[in-house]
């Protein structure tokens, strides 16, 4: 179902003690003053999901892996399996962060994996696409984010891809300071939607979520989110202060 979503990306960011204040902080705020209408999550660190499911209201933020393993169980050490991260209370996974893509060698056959582990613990991927700079500059952006949806949730039966929830992040914007404008979020996340029209048909694509990434913050967020095709954020940095985030919340 389509719904507004705003879901934080800690990152590599904050110790277990140091997560537990700001998800304090997080829920403290959005039971205040947030938008009612608007899907929180908050993705933390694999360490810190069991405390983090423990102190916010679960009938307003979820809670989501940035990862999970592209095996169900086994000799793997060191990956944390989708049904573990099921078992900790959390309900979404970031999927295929343009991070784990560059740095962990992320491919379209592993990300076909770990999508296909997380739908069947019955997690909530939030499934991120988006170009690099170059590809943005030779204006070959349309055609590559279609390729990369043909390539790693395209395949999923119209049940499964449902879902889904789509993050469009374009790499140049992330981390950055700068934000694809509002009219080229808009273009980009126009042109996935009716992508999924021609794979799914209009109605699913109509009731999916398709989140802009890349350098959201308290000034910009309202712009962005105030497009018919955009149904919200995945934020980084900014949702590493309550101050910002709740802004983010409230921006549409
Ligand atoms: C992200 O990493 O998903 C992201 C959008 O980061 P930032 O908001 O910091 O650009």
């Amino acid at each position: 179902m389509r719904q507004k979503i705003v879901a934080g990306n800690w990152k590599c960011n904050t110790t277990l003690q140091e997560g537990i204040e700001l998800a304090k902080a997080v829920d403290t705020i959005v039971a205040n003053e947030g938008a009612t209408d608007v899907v929180v999550v908050l993705g933390t660190p694999f360490t810190h999901i069991v405390k983090v499911v423990e102190t916010v209201d679960a009938a307003r933020i979820g809670v989501a892996a940035q990862n999970c393993a592209a095996e169900a169980k086994g000799a793997f050490t060191g990956e944390v399996s989708a049904d573990m991260v099921k078992s900790t209370g959390a309900n979404y996974v970031i999927l295929g962060h343009s991070e784990r893509r560059e740095y962990y060698g992320e491919t379209s056959e592993i990300l076909n994996k770990k999508v296909a582990l997380a739908l069947k613990s019955g997690l909530t991927p939030i499934f991120c696409c988006g170009e690099a700079l170059a590809i943005r500059q030779a204006e070959t952006h349309n055609e590559y984010v279609k390729q990369q949806l043909t390539e790693t949730i395209f395949n999923l039966s119209a049940d499964d891809f449902k879902k889904i929830v789509i993050a469009y992040e374009p790499i140049w914007a992330i981390g950055t300071g700068v934000t694809a404008s509002s009219q080229q979020a808009q273009d980009m996340h126009a042109n996935i939607r009716a992508a999924i029209t021609a794979k799914f048909g209009a109605e699913i694509a109509e009731g999916t979520s398709i989140l802009y990434g890349g350098s959201c913050n308290a000034k910009n967020a309202k712009e962005l989110f105030a497009n018919k095709d955009v149904d919200g954020g995945l934020i980084g940095g900014a949702s590493l202060k309550a101050e910002d985030f709740i802004q983010i919340i409230n921006g549409f």
